[in-house]
């Protein structure tokens, strides 16, 4: 049965013998406070914990509750704390005084030697707009490969330059060469979303072999990203109410305000346009269809 975790709050552990043994393979939910879906994903999985249990053919599996402070008070990150899928990189233990930390970074802090033992991690997000689900894994074949398992679309692109993969939950097993994929699985507070994680979830346990849950060979597109674009002003806005895999020809206008705009030069779909962005932060994801 699931047992909490002896150092990590909010993390519940399942394994054979009840100790942590290799390979360890996470499950991450709601590590923004706003996106429960894969919480739900997580709460079912202990409810469901002797079907989870008869399912467990190897290792350790480890549930998460990313950011329970978050989720608690219902956002993104909490009140007076920042984006914790930005803290991963871990710079800011040299760079910040630990006085200054806020909520996010001591969770992040108490969640690394968990993520730097773990040899597979699944992170389950979900989207402020309506979006097919969708995977971001790393553009190697077999990321792509266990991408597709999870059913979802794949989105690959985000370690490039300038990117955020080194900033993210799953960047750190990404640099080690294990399987991670982080997961939009629908919009947030959609019943689907919920459903979508715990399919997911159970796909990816089963295509690394922690569990005997069945997987899926997707054939849907293959998405790869060539452009991260910030909000260059506030008054910036998309052109349009826009939706992720939303299709831009050649030459189309994306956004505009303050005398600035922006078109772009070649065909282009979007991934996660976010109109409620401020200045400074990602409004969208440009990609290719491969
Ligand atoms: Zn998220």
């Amino acid at each position: 049965m699931f047992k909490p975790h002896p150092s990590v709050s909010s993390a519940w552990v399942l394994s054979t013998s009840g100790d942590i043994e290799p390979p360890v393979v996470g499950v991450m939910g709601a590590l923004h406070g706003n996106e429960t879906g894969g919480l739900k994903a997580i709460e079912r999985a202990m409810q469901e914990a002797e079907a989870f249990s008869g399912s467990l053919r190897a290792g350790t599996l480890i549930l998460i509750h990313g950011n329970p402070r978050a989720t608690e008070q219902g956002t993104r990150f909490s009140d007076g704390g920042c984006d914790i899928n930005r803290l991963f990189g871990y710079g800011f233990v040299t760079d910040l005084a630990k006085a200054a930390w806020c909520y996010e970074h001591h969770r992040a802090f108490e969640l690394q030697p968990l993520l730097g033992q773990l040899d597979a991690l699944v992170d389950l997000h979900s989207a402020s707009r309506p979006t097919q689900p969708f995977a971001v894994c790393d553009g190697t074949p077999e990321g792509i490969a266990l991408a597709r398992k999870t059913g979802c679309h794949v989105t690959h692109g985000w370690d490039g330059p300038g990117m955020l993969m080194d900033h993210v939950s799953i960047g750190s097993l990404v640099a080690r060469g294990k399987p991670a994929l982080s997961i939009e699985c629908g919009q947030h507070d959609e019943a689907a979303t919920a459903e979508n994680a715990y399919r997911v979830m159970k796909r990816f346990l089963g295509a690394v072999g922690v569990t005997s849950h069945e997987v899926v060979t997707s054939d849907a597109p293959t998405y790869e990203l060539f452009a991260r674009v910030v909000k260059p002003t506030g008054e910036f806005q998309l052109n349009g109410d826009f939706s992720s895999f939303d299709r831009l020809e050649a030459g189309s206008v994306l956004g505009s305000g303050e005398g600035v705009t922006i078109t772009v030069d070649r065909e282009a779909f979007l991934l996660l346009p976010t109109p409620t962005a401020v200045r400074g932060e990602d409004i969208v994801y440009l990609a290719r269809r491969r």
